[in-house]
């Protein structure tokens, strides 16, 4: 049976990655009711993923650790602290055809062992995860039983087209156009993550390529490069995993438009709060966010710096120009590639709100947390410093408490 939207909503979450499930997770536990019977979910899991694995935790777990941020810790009082009902209602809308976001769509490679640290949802730790396990099996299996769990309202798959507003009154409705028809929301948290919009840079001849170019979004693992000459481009913690894993199999040219800015400091919640704090103050600017390691440096491990000292991670400089069977080197001499594989990033997801109005001409939206500027209907859960599994679930508690002032203030 096909899920009918409802007419109206008081809040409606769009996405349901790890952003939008602490937002509806944050949303239950002030009161606000499932606007749709919460359905048993299609089975979890990713492509190939198994609908079985451990039971989530929902009570405590690795988080409640000292490392844990205490504005995400869950507790043993987790579900008794949810409010009565407020007589609000909301909804989760989701573009892909299981849970897990875009967990659901890491290359196969990316295991539980090499992610870059996956905090837990708020309220329900993620069982111990198996190291070998890729990440887009564990995680869509743990999203899944999470929503379940919680009986979270994720209709799915449905995208959300457009956001716009409904009249000139500010407390107004929101008027939403989806693939599977229209509602209306007294309030919209976008939590649409950057993975439907992989970023290619523009680099002269790249259409005279006669070889294979190739995004991270849709990178396979190593796997098909055995035996070819590959161009890896970006500086991030993508394009290093990348260059590490293909020169297992076959010759790796990596270029990247500025030297890596390599740290001896491994990446913890203190640093992640600073960093957060740097690219807040980025994007209230209007600014585009820069990618974390714009901000982090790339952590030099000891397996990191064997690699470095081996020449597998040996940096050129960002080539000139692209020929149909190689790339031009900035001194002017050719390199031979078969396959140019772009690990140069992803912007935000915020087409859907084009009709608002609120980008900047410098690519990014005003925000002050995540609260759109001029438009307190419109939060945004998982952009800019949030943009990571820990700072997802800070952004959804913050946003739901906006949000409920602004329902307060306008009287519903
Ligand atoms: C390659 C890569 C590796 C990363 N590794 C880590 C890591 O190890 N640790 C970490 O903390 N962070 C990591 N991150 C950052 C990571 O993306 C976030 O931590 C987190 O997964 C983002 O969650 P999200 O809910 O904001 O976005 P997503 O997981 O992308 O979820 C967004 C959801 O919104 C849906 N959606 C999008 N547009 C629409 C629409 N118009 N209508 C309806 N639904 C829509 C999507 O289908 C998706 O389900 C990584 C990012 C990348 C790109």
């Amino acid at each position: 049976m096909v899920e009918e939207l409802p007419d109206v909503v008081d809040v409606l979450v769009i996405g349901a990655g790890q952003s939008g499930l602490a937002s509806a997770h944050r949303l239950l536990q002030r009161g606000f009711a499932p606007a749709i019977d919460p359905v048993a979910g299609p089975a979890a899991g990713s492509p190939g993923g198994s609908p079985t694995g451990p039971a989530i935790d929902r009570v405590a777990g690795p988080a409640d650790g000292p490392a844990a941020d205490p504005a995400t810790r869950p507790g043993r009082a987790d579900l008794r602290r949810r409010a009565p009902s407020s007589g609000r209602t909301f909804l989760v809308l989701d573009a892909e055809d299981g849970p897990g976001g875009a967990w659901r769509h890491r290359w196969p490679t990316l295991t539980m062992a090499t992610v870059n640290g996956i905090h837990d949802l708020p309220g329900a730790a993620l069982p111990d995860p198996d190291p070998a396990e890729p990440a887009r099996q564990t995680l869509p299996r743990y999203f899944g039983e999470y929503e379940r769990s919680f009986g979270l309202p994720v209709l799915r798959p449905v995208r959300v087209l457009s956001v716009q507003r409904h009249d000139d009154d500010p407390h107004g409705l929101l008027d939403v156009a989806t693939t599977r028809g229209t509602l209306q929301a007294r309030a919209v948290m976008s939590a649409t993550g950057t993975w439907s919009r992989p970023f290619w840079p523009v680099v002269p001849g790249k259409e005279s390529f006669a070889g294979v170019q190739l995004h991270t979004h849709d990178y396979p693992g190593p796997g098909p490069f055995r035996g070819r000459r590959v161009a890896v481009v970006g500086g991030g913690i993508s394009g290093v995993g990348h260059v590490r894993e293909i020169a297992e199999v076959a010759e790796v040219f990596w270029y990247t438009r500025t030297p890596p800015r390599w740290t001896d400091e491994p990446f913890d919640v203190r640093a992640g709060l600073g960093v957060e704090r740097r690219v807040e103050e980025r994007v209230e600017a209007g600014l585009r966010p820069l990618p974390v390691v714009a901000e982090t440096g790339l952590y030099r491990s000891p397996a990191l710096q064997r690699d470095i000292d081996s020449g597998v991670l040996a940096r050129r400089p960002m080539f000139t120009e692209i020929l149909p069977y190689g790339v031009r080197e900035q001194s002017g001499e050719v390199t031979e590639v078969d396959v140019i594989l772009w690990a140069t990033g992803f912007r935000h997801e915020l087409r859907h709100l084009t009709p608002l109005g609120v980008r900047t001409r410098q690519g990014g939206v005003y925000v002050r947390g995540t609260s759109v500027v001029g438009e307190p209907r419109l939060h945004l859960v998982g952009y800019g410093p949030a943009a990571s599994t820990i700072g997802a679930t800070r952004a959804a508690r913050r946003a739901v408490a906006q949000i409920v002032g602004y329902l307060d203030g306008a009287g519903r």
